[in-house]
């Protein structure tokens, strides 16, 4: 497959269903908790509980917060299958364990890539490193807003050439999995919010992800958009869905323009592709 045959991006097909479906909470949770969930108990996955009135809901020991009754949980690509939540409504207190759903990841190979491409030369470790820590400042903040629970949108249209999770290989070398969605999309072609938030990072020149748009959707639900090649939002601003953001590029380590379109819930790191409607 050669360089110019797919846009992705190099920071480095399973189709699940994607819809982002409405079950009855009670097959998992117990109803004196929990009213409904939306969402899928499954590896990369998110979910959405609305609790009863006054029910709050533990994870790994910490309350989730809520936003008008509703919490979030989101597992990562190689989440424990094995999981629990403990619920509590005044003296009850009742641990639920629950199955995620296991899922399997594809392999992507990508070849005549230039050396500089897969490994960053020595000068760019200051920029990389002060990046980082530029990132994980903006996601620090958790934000009580409702933006979490839209019905999202895809922030464009094209053909998907990378997916979640994928494990990759750069000029045959083993790279860390892929955690987004690569959309291929004319540059210039304009990025939508999926769904509203508010802009925590607008940088557009990072080493890796070249433009780079943080929307936080609230509860510790953040979109990430990457490679863009031009950005319409700054820091601080609020979105709407459907929102222009930027515009699509191949900024950063991209061999071609797309979009990059990843999500963290918490520090996880979950699959887009399952909070989209099925394409
Ligand atoms: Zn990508």
């Amino acid at each position: 497959m050669g360089i110019r045959a797919l846009s992705v991006c190099l920071v480095s097909f399973l189709a699940l269903s994607g819809a982002f479906s409405q079950n009855a909470a009670a097959q998992v949770f117990p109803e004196k908790f929990v009213k409904s969930m939306r969402g899928e108990l499954t590896q990369g996955g998110l979910v959405i509980l609305t609790l009863q009135p006054d029910a709050r809901a533990l994870y790994n020991g910490r309350t989730l917060p809520q936003y008008e009754n509703q919490v979030v949980l989101g597992f990562g690509r190689d989440a424990p299958l094995e999981q629990s939540l403990l619920f509590t409504l005044g003296e009850t207190a009742r641990a639920i364990d629950f199955q995620l759903k296991q899922r399997a990841y594809v392999e992507q190979r990508i070849d005549g890539l230039p050396p500089a491409f897969v490994t960053p030369p020595p000068d760019a470790l200051v920029k990389i490193k002060r990046e980082a820590a530029n990132k994980r400042k903006a996601r620090s903040e958790l934000t009580l807003q409702g933006g979490f629970a839209e019905a999202f949108v895809w922030p464009v249209a094209g053909r998907i050439t990378g997916v979640y999770g994928s494990r990759r290989f750069y000029n045959g070398e083993p790279r860390r999995p892929h955690y987004g969605i690569d959309i291929a999309a004319p540059a210039g072609t304009p990025v939508k919010a999926p769904a509203a938030g508010r802009v925590t990072l607008a940088s557009p020149d990072m080493y890796f992800e070249g433009g780079l748009i943080f929307v936080d959707h609230g509860l510790g639900v953040t979109s990430v958009f990457m490679h863009l090649e031009t950005l319409a939002v700054t820091v601080g601003e609020k979105v709407n869905q459907g929102d222009i953001i930027g515009t699509v590029g191949s900024t950063g380590r991209s061999t071609g323009p797309h979009l990059d379109w990843r999500m963290y819930w918490a520090d996880r790191r979950i699959d887009p592709a399952l909070l989209a409607p099925p394409r």
